[in-house]
């Protein structure tokens, strides 16, 4: 997949009926290619000038046939998005046009394209590193505008740049402690080396932190909806996204399957799944909702439970209460419109209640505040946008301060200079996987093959 010197080409829009559709091409035949399929309206050259859109017609040079009508572009390197010569074609936007011309230039020599090797290519040729590149994932699959200024922070290179500065104090670190292995005569120009590597840890600790709000923004939160049948779940679903989306009926046991929907609650994209009432039911496409149900609550970062507080507390009610112990619940008393008869004070007591309805929309603003306060479990939502938002890049910073701090304590404790060398190596070695300067192959495979083809 590293290979650089083929010609890749792929549609680059969804597949599907849409008003344009673009072919993409990247590589050194890219023009060659292009020149054989593309008929220019206008008399004269026959590729057009490099960075310029031209009318035309794209046509099977072995049959003569005319496959589409397009807008064309060759733009040459290295001012393009893969650093290569770029082609694209802009043909009408339906699969039949799209795939009879992918086919010709297929046949013309290039090469289908893997998911995300264009963005590899780009970065492979040094135009954006690893975290840059992973954010152009990022931009393609943010659901929020606050989640997708995070993956644009990332593309623009800010945690690339915060990784490579700290990752330079290391390596300088690094070079006086081999300095003092190699020389152990010679003089070195003294380095506080205790109070680099406090800061270094620092550093990564305070993106650490900021981390988990990047991946909520990232990753969204899943929230499911629980509660026994007729309380008010799905409608507290619509309301919560001001659609229609649930089935709304007053015949409990509706709801037969899991419905998930991504609301953006004040940027950040919470998952909202509402489950079939877990009951016991006799009903098997019942039964497999409530199993499904079970799952979807097993896997929420958040839980919504919701009794209704116009009716007085059932033993389901009790049992669900239950099962949610040591987890993380908003208790929702719905139908608030309604006179209150729930005494639900005994009913999670350690958890924030919010009294709501659902059909009036009296409270909701209430339950959006104590979600978002659940979600940040108290903890201070900053007013900057997180710079780390990749589950990968945390993991790595994580590692890189194991190994700072392992350093750390080997200078605070006159330790064996050869392992604090071994600990350094390995930090610096772990911050530039951030950034793709150290990454294996594989990596690079895995990272990649998530993307789309044609990205
Ligand atoms: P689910 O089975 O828990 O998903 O409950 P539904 O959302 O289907 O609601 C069951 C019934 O309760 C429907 O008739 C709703 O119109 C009604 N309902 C839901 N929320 C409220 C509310 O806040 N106030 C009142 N008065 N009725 C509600």
């Amino acid at each position: 997949m590293l290979a650089l010197d083929d010609t890749i080409a792929a549609i680059s829009t969804p597949i599907g009926e849409g008003g344009i559709g673009i072919v993409r091409l990247s590589g050194p035949q890219a023009k060659d290619i292009l020149a054989q399929v593309f008929v220019p309206a206008a008399s004269g050259a026959v590729v057009p000038e490099s960075h310029r859109l031209s009318y035309g017609h794209v046509r099977d040079p072995a049959s003569g046939a005319v496959l589409d009508e397009v807008l064309a572009v060759w733009m040459r390197a290295p001012r393009t998005y893969t650093r290569q010569d770029v082609v694209e074609i802009h043909c009408h936007g339906g699969i039949v046009p799209l795939r009879q011309v992918m086919e010709l230039i297929l046949r013309c020599g290039a090469r289908l394209a893997q998911p995300g090797e264009f963005t590899l290519r780009a970065f492979l040729n040094g135009r954006i590193d690893l975290a840059q590149a992973e954010a152009v994932l990022d931009i393609v699959r943010a659901k929020t505008d606050a989640s997708l200024r995070v993956a644009m922070q990332q593309l623009e290179g800010h945690i690339s740049s915060q990784v490579s500065q700290i990752r330079s104090a290391l390596v300088e670190a690094l070079a006086h402690v081999q300095g003092a292995l190699d020389f152990p005569e010679d003089e070195i120009p003294p380095l506080d080396l205790a109070s680099s590597l406090a800061q270094a840890r620092q550093r990564i600790q305070a993106l650490l932190t900021q981390a988990n709000q990047g991946l909520v923004y990232r990753q969204g939160v899943r929230t499911a909806i629980v509660g026994r049948p007729n309380v008010g779940k799905s409608s507290l679903l619509n309301a919560l996204l001001r659609s229609d989306r649930a089935i709304v009926t007053p015949i409990p046991g509706t709801t037969r399957d899991t419905l998930e929907e991504t609301l953006n609650l004040r940027g950040i994209p919470l998952c909202l799944v509402d489950t079939a009432g877990i009951t016991e039911s006799t009903d098997l496409i019942e039964a497999l909702g409530v199993k499904r149900s079970r799952h979807a609550l097993q896997r929420a970062d958040l839980v919504l439970a919701v009794i209704d507080g116009s009716e007085s507390l059932q033993p389901e009610d009790l049992a669900i209460a239950d099962s949610l112990r040591n987890r993380s619940v908003i208790l929702v008393v719905n139908k608030a419109d309604l006179p209150t008869i729930a005494d639900e004070r005994g009913l999670l007591p350690e958890v924030r209640h919010v009294r709501v309805s659902a059909l009036t929309g009296l409270g909701l603003p209430l339950l959006e505040e104590a979600i978002v306060q659940a979600i940040f479990s108290g903890q201070v939502q900053s007013s900057d946008l997180p710079v780390v938002s990749n589950p990968r890049h945390c993991a790595i910073l994580r590692h890189a301060l194991e190994r700072v701090v392992a350093a750390e304590s080997a200078v605070q404790t006159n330790g064996e200079v050869d392992l604090l060398a071994i600990d350094l190596t390995a930090a610096v070695s772990a911050l530039g996987e951030i950034t793709g300067e150290t990454v294996g192959e594989d990596v690079l495979e895995t990272i990649f093959s998530s993307f789309c083809v044609g990205k």
